[in-house]
């Protein structure tokens, strides 16, 4: 007999992140799909982790992260951005921002409730959503530079409206938000009882001289938002699951309700040695931003010859190629092709979109050697 399984998630499948990862390994492809680095992280970083791995760092940590590391992230929050933040009771250390995500829309979706984000959206959010019981509300961005169309979310908020998730610099399309966008969403929601979730993952990772607007610097939002950074993209190290959500009391209270019972904590030597590395390098993280901006600009001055037109990257490390010009086929079969024909795996963009619009738009990762780049846009260009 074969019990009857009703899915949860129907209509979710495998991460376009993982099948674009799995499709380059089998046909040895260049990988620009899945957002990572293909170079490994400072020396001094992965000396401390092997300390404390040899030092007794082994066991549990304490459920919300090592004290160390938290009042670490609350120095550097002091420091780079004036704001103050509890390391006791605001901070909470989690297994990737992935984690934190998750537990927020946990913690603060109820059945019923709507939540609105803005497409293309990080594929994590909406099965979040609809495993806590919620509708998620999809507002499209507007093209090209991938703003808020402030009059269509004001039209997709209601009293059902619980949250609202905002991601800048942006994933996939690096737009990023300023202070201004913050001062119009908090208006915006100011009639509801609505919460924000900020997934600033990519924080240091913005250009042209620009300054990363936090949620956490927005006195009105920071009362009823839950940021969620990632070390990950941080210090090189995606592999490693290490990120936190910063909250006031009463809603890291209700997180760390979810977080216990979901991982209970995150690796307790890699706590250790990015609080410690966090400490002695600070320059580190703040040249990262200078760092994936020369990246950027080699990617597009090697890859110009080519019939591929680029869209503006403000911040991540991903660049949008618009492919008209190449080919006429869907996203999702050009970055097949591409990746089986070419040898250039890329992310294409309708898995992002409740309605894909009719673009033809590729995401590529440039968080790569340069050697890498320079080899992949040989390929590129030979197009
Ligand atoms: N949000 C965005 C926008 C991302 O790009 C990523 C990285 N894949 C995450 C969240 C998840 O971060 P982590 O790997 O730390 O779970
Ligand atoms: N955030 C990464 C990207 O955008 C992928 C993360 C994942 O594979 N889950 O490519």
């Amino acid at each position: 007999m074969t019990i009857p399984l009703q899915s949860k998630l129907p209509a979710v499948g495998t991460t376009i992140f993982t099948v674009m990862s799995k499709l380059a390994a089998d046909h040895d492809a260049i990988n620009l799909s899945q957002g990572f680095p293909d170079f490994e992280p400072d020396e001094g970083l992965v000396q401390r982790v092997e300390y404390h791995l040899r030092t007794g760092k082994n066991q549990y940590p304490p459920m919300i992260g090592v004290p160390e590391l938290r009042t670490g992230i609350s120095r550097k929050l002091k420091r780079n951005s004036h704001i103050d933040v509890d390391s006791e009771t605001e901070i909470t250390i989690t297994s990737g921002a992935t984690e934190a995500l998750f537990n927020a829309i946990q913690c603060l979706v109820r059945p019923g409730d709507e939540v609105v984000v803005f497409d293309p959206a990080y594929d994590s959010y909406e099965p979040a959503v609809s495993l806590a019981g919620g509708r998620t509300i999809h507002v499209p961005l507007i093209l090209p530079h991938y703003q808020i169309d402030w009059d269509r979310l004001q039209e997709s908020l209601s009293a059902k409206t619980r949250l609202v998730i905002i991601n800048s610099p942006h994933n996939p399309s690096s737009s990023i938000l300023k202070t201004d966008d913050l001062d119009q969403l908090a208006e915006a929601i100011r009639p509801l009882d609505c919460y924000v979730l900020s997934d600033e993952v990519y924080e240091h990772i913005i250009f042209d001289g620009e300054t990363h607007a936090s949620v956490l610097t927005h006195d009105e939002l920071r009362r009823k938002a839950m940021a969620v950074f990632s070390f990950g993209k941080t210090y090189h190290v995606t592999g490693w699951k290490i990120g936190y959500c910063v909250a006031p009391p009463e809603l890291t209270a209700e997180f760390r309700k979810i977080h216990q019972f979901n991982v209970f904590t995150t690796a307790t030597f890699i706590q250790w040695a990015i609080a410690d590395f966090l400490e002695s390098n600070p320059q580190n993280y703040q040249q990262l931003g200078e760092f994936y901006q020369a990246k950027r600009d080699l990617f597009c001055s090697l890859v110009e010859p080519s019939g591929f037109r680029l869209l503006p990257s403000r911040g991540t490390y991903f660049q949008l190629a618009d492919y008209r010009e190449i080919s006429a086929r869907k996203d999702m079969d050009f970055a097949h092709w591409m990746t089986v024909e070419k040898g250039i795996a890329v992310i294409p963009l309708s898995p992002f979109y409740q309605t894909p619009p009719d673009s033809t738009i590729v995401r590529f990762c440039f968080a790569k050697q340069d050697d890498t780049l320079r080899q992949a846009a040989e390929i590129i260009n030979a197009i």
